[in-house]
């Protein structure tokens, strides 16, 4: 969100305001893996092994090579899944005991 709003020349929350109100759309809403690694703090690495592992819903698209997903479907998922935000550093784990071993070794 901060990026676009740094692309788009405003303030995080006059993005968030104006989306909010409608004033402004972001179409199409579409996240790549570059994106999921942003809204879930995944490594690339992270993110390709949550997707082979079926942990991640199948990719809506493909551009070339470049996987994408609708963001709506993103969002069902995560509305479906437990996930474990580690508070400290915004990275989100699908099991506790990775989110527990994540804690020990980063933060602990
Ligand atoms: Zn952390």
């Amino acid at each position: 969100m901060r990026e676009i709003a740094q692309i788009l020349g405003v303030t995080p929350s006059s993005l968030r305001d104006q989306l909010r109100t409608g004033e402004m759309v972001l179409l199409p809403e579409r996240v790549g893996s570059a994106g999921l690694c942003v809204q879930f703090g995944w490594t690339r690495s992270a993110q390709s092994l949550y997707r082979r592992k079926g942990v991640l819903p199948p990719p809506d698209g493909q551009d070339g090579r470049a996987l994408w997903w609708w963001q709506e479907t993103i969002d069902s998922w995560v509305e479906a899944t437990e996930l474990y935000w580690c508070p400290d550093c915004h990275h989100a784990f699908v099991a506790a005991a990775g989110a527990r071993e994540h804690w020990t070794r980063v933060h602990g």
